[in-house]
């Protein structure tokens, strides 16, 4: 019962321990996951900022005028446009605009967004976003970048913004807006699409793996215990040879039986037995066949009990002993006499052990109502004073401490 609560203990513990393990394991692959994504936009960022910054060292970059390049309206420069001949003419592209058809060719390719954005824009597109507005704000009190996973529309997606300064070279077309070199101007947000974490499923899978393979060990390990811990403890209590009940477990029995019966003020009688001319059996028919013979009485006496509290034990070689709870003395006599004339129809041949030739017990019986008793050591000590008895009164009998005590008053 200890094993197996120790098992189901153990395999909570490890269910714990593996479901701990996953969660750090995840966080840290999400933790790196995010420091790459930031990582990946950042160079981004700062790839669009180098091409911002060639564009406004050269006053912004001429480009024909086409269908997808037309004149920026928002752009209120002089020769914004310079006619080349009648099929070409120049448009000025400043970084604001290059940046947003570079964005266009970005979505279109990688589904990936640039927007650049500010509190006061001059195109209206150009207007902060519910997010982006927040950012913008965080911005002007110091903050350099931000970067975190956003979910849309069923998709994860990293947002990044980084705040766009005013250099130099931009103060041509934002003085009137009265920014100064180094202000904030705005911000450039990039949205990229993230793939589903990559070693969710993979760390998932080993962790539930780890953990079945742990519990299974847990479990055979525990089951292994469990069925060695029942030999251990049915080898602890029974004899070996006979299948009953082993002198230790009386010991513990005797000693229990002894205060019960002493509180519930019941009479507690024992029987001691011994196998009569037992070294004559094992001389002429081996050690074998005493062996046999022993089983034999072991589980003759066992079935001459027939009272659940009934209680028999190996007491030693050729030795029996018997706990009758509340049984008095004519009841303990009642049952010494039954198992002695049981072991005799039995029949088995001794051909030394005479007058009958057959294997015989001597049996001693011992009540504790006989005279105050001060331990169960004395009521097995009367017994086994009744057993000599009945060897020396010619072996193959039962006689009582009861008797015994009757007599020496008498005498
Ligand atoms: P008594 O009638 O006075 O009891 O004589 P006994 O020969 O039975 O008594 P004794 O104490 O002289 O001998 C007991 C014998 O029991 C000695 C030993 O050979 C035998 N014996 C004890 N344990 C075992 C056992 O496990 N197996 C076998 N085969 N014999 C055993
Ligand atoms: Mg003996
Ligand atoms: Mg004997």
């Amino acid at each position: 019962m200890e094993i197996k609560k120790n098992t189901f203990l153990i395999s909570i513990l490890w269910i714990l321990l593996i479901a701990a393990s996953f969660a750090w394991n995840h966080t840290q692959a999400h933790k790196e996951q995010e420091k790459l994504a930031l990582h990946t936009t950042r160079n981004l960022f700062n790839y669009i900022i180098i091409t911002r910054r060639w564009n406004a060292q050269h006053g912004g970059v001429y480009a024909p005028v086409t269908e997808k390049t037309l004149p920026n309206p928002y752009l209120q420069v002089p020769m914004r446009e310079i006619k080349v001949n009648d099929s070409l003419t120049l448009t000025k592209l400043n970084p604001a605009y290059m940046t947003r058809q570079i964005s266009e060719i970005a979505k279109a390719q990688a589904d990936m967004q640039f927007h650049i954005t500010s509190l006061q824009p001059i195109r209206p597109e150009n207007k902060a976003t519910e997010r982006e507005e927040k950012v913008l704000k965080e911005f002007a009190t110091g903050t350099k970048e931000i970067g975190f996973f956003i979910e849309d529309k069923g998709k994860t997606f990293f947002f990044y913004m980084a705040p766009l300064k005013t250099e130099k070279a931009c103060l041509s077309c934002h003085d009137k807006q009265g920014y100064k070199e180094g202000d904030v101007i705005g911000g450039v947000s990039i949205t990229l699409p993230s793939t589903e974490h990559p070693t969710f499923g993979i760390l998932l899978l080993a962790h539930i793996g780890i953990a079945l393979t742990g519990l299974l060990g847990i479990f055979v390990s525990g089951a292994r215990l469990n069925r060695a811990y029942a030999i251990i403890k049915r080898q602890a209590i029974f004899d070996a040879l006979t299948g009953i009940p082993n002198r230790l477990s009386f010991s513990e029995h005797i000693f229990k039986e002894f205060h019960r019966s002493n509180r519930a003020h019941e009479p507690l009688s024992v029987i001691m037995c011994d196998i009569d001319h037992f070294k004559a059996y094992n001389d002429t028919y081996g050690h074998v066949s005493g062996d046999n013979c022993l089983k034999q009485i072991a589980q003759t006496i066992k079935k001459s009990l027939v009272r659940p509290g009934d209680f028999c034990a190996r007491y030693g070689g050729e030795e029996f002993v018997i706990i009758l709870t509340d049984t008095s003395h004519n009841g303990a006599m009642y049952v010494a006499e039954k198992i002695r004339l049981n072991i005799i129809e039995l029949q088995i041949i001794h051909e030394k052990s005479l007058p009958l030739q057959f294997v015989s017990l001597s049996l001693g019986v011992a009540t504790s109502t006989d005279q105050p008793l001060s331990s169960h050591e004395e009521l097995l000590r009367n017994a086994d004073t009744a057993l000599y008895l009945a060897k020396k009164n010619g072996r193959n009998r039962v006689e009582s401490y009861t008797d015994i005590l009757s007599s020496t008053q008498q005498g």
